[in-house]
């Protein structure tokens, strides 16, 4: 066992060349993505149920130091499974579940990737945590950095929504708004890190460390299920990550035989204003093409997706699919999730429900088979996103002669 856990070492996706753990993250051969690789030990649920109520619990399966559950994290992870019987009801479905990472630190599923991307940051000599954000890694970034009393440099597209800005401000970190797209934001970022030796960007020079971390929603989706795999699954998609990971958590528990393998369906959500890997999978193509994002889902507006291949893969792999939901399909998702259930989900969750919605109408989700969405972020980020929709609340004196006036009874 290393400082990175039972991680070995670092793999090529596309040419399966190998090479040390480090800050390494682009084949040295063919520039594909590294990934990293392990030699797990043999590993019994109860090991795991003995573990912290959060994701180190499952820290023998991440590139992390053992001892990860005893530093300053922000000790993200075992969200809510919460089952919607109220939601199926509406959709005529037979089992159905929100795995709902509201409940991380900064409320979105950011904290579990940032998590893992420290961890090993450190153990690499990082000395700053920074990244390009969509907004809710920008939250993940400044807290953890916070956390672990480091600095934090996070960069984000100068038109991302207020409460997005407020809650990376807060934790008092080097924040900058930048005239332009994520994609524009990323491009500098890459540039940036060539520059700082020692700044690690989660989600550039330390991807194939922080990509991991998204693993987590699928050990605790099958051990919260009581160790079973759904089957089927309905994830976001941003640059991909999270889906694939999401896949490779249910791989891994199958093949370490913490579940039966039963088998599951792989579906991915994007917002039509940004839906570049919907479109490759419509087409039947293998490779995805850029696109300029308007939608407002910002969360998930990457134009030019790392992992969009890797998403058509797992979708076709597994029998899923990808779909894509407009403006108004993923308003009226966030209020028909928020109405039934209680969830006030970010416009991510909204394109999320609304690709579930919409699959079902086309006969390509199962409406008999047990199913999990993923909310992977909170309303409370995106107020504006709705707040048009919502109607006004009267006014009323404090009479009962007003409130009777209103017609509310
Ligand atoms: C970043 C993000 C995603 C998607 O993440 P990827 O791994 O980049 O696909 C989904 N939902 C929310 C709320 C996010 O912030
Ligand atoms: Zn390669």
């Amino acid at each position: 066992m290393s400082r990175f856990g039972y991680a070995t070492h670092l793999s090529c996706r596309e040419c399966g060349l190998t090479r040390e753990l480090g800050p390494y993250y682009a084949c040295a051969d063919c520039f594909g993505p590294l990934e990293v690789a392990y030699d797990f030990p043999a590993l019994t649920r109860s090991d795991i149920e003995a573990g912290p109520h959060n994701m180190w619990r499952y820290a023998k399966l991440l590139p992390v130091p053992a001892d990860i559950a005893q530093r300053p994290t922000t000790e993200p992870g075992c969200t809510r499974l919460i089952r919607a019987d109220n939601l199926a009801h509406a959709l005529g479905m037979r089992r159905l579940w929100v795995k709902d990472d509201r409940d991380n630190p900064t409320h979105s599923f950011k904290d579990r990737v940032v998590a893992v991307a420290l961890a090993a940051a450190l153990e690499m000599g990082f000395k700053v945590l920074a990244c390009p954000s969509t907004g809710n890694l920008a939250n993940a970034v400044a807290a953890a950095a916070a956390r672990a009393g480091i600095r934090s440099v996070v960069l984000v597209p100068a038109d991302l929504e207020q409460q997005k800005i407020i809650t990376t401000a807060v934790y008092g970190g080097t924040f900058v708004l930048v005239d332009g797209n994520y994609d524009d934001v990323n491009r500098l970022a890459s540039e940036l890190a060539g520059e700082h030796e020692d700044w690690a960007f989660v989600n550039v020079n330390v991807r194939p460390y922080y990509a991991e971390g998204s693993k987590t929603l699928g050990y605790e989706i099958a051990e919260q299920l009581g160790w079973r795999l759904p089957e089927q699954v309905v994830v976001p998609i941003a640059s991909g990550a999270q889906l694939t990971k999401v896949d490779k958590g249910f791989r891994e528990l199958a093949s370490l035989g913490l579940v039966d393998d039963t088998g599951w369906h792989v579906f991915g959500a994007q917002a039509t204003g940004c839906s570049p890997v919907s479109a490759a999978f419509a087409a039947g193509q293998d490779v995805v093409a850029p696109v300029r994002p308007a939608t407002i889902a910002k969360s998930l507006a990457i134009g030019n997706p790392a992992d969009g291949p890797y998403v058509l893969d797992t979708v076709r792999r597994t029998g899923g699919a990808v779909a894509d939901v407009s403006d108004e399909e993923i308003i009226d998702s966030i209020r028909l999730l928020a109405a039934t259930e209680g969830i006030f989900a970010e416009t991510a969750g909204g394109v999320t429900l609304g690709v579930l919605r919409k699959l079902l109408a086309a006969g390509q989700i199962d409406p008999a088979a047990e199913t999990v969405i993923i909310n992977s972020g909170d309303g409370l980020k995106t107020l504006d996103a709705v707040a048009g929709a919502l109607p006004v609340a009267p006014v009323v004196r404090p009479t009962l002669e007003s409130f009777r006036e209103a017609g509310v009874e």
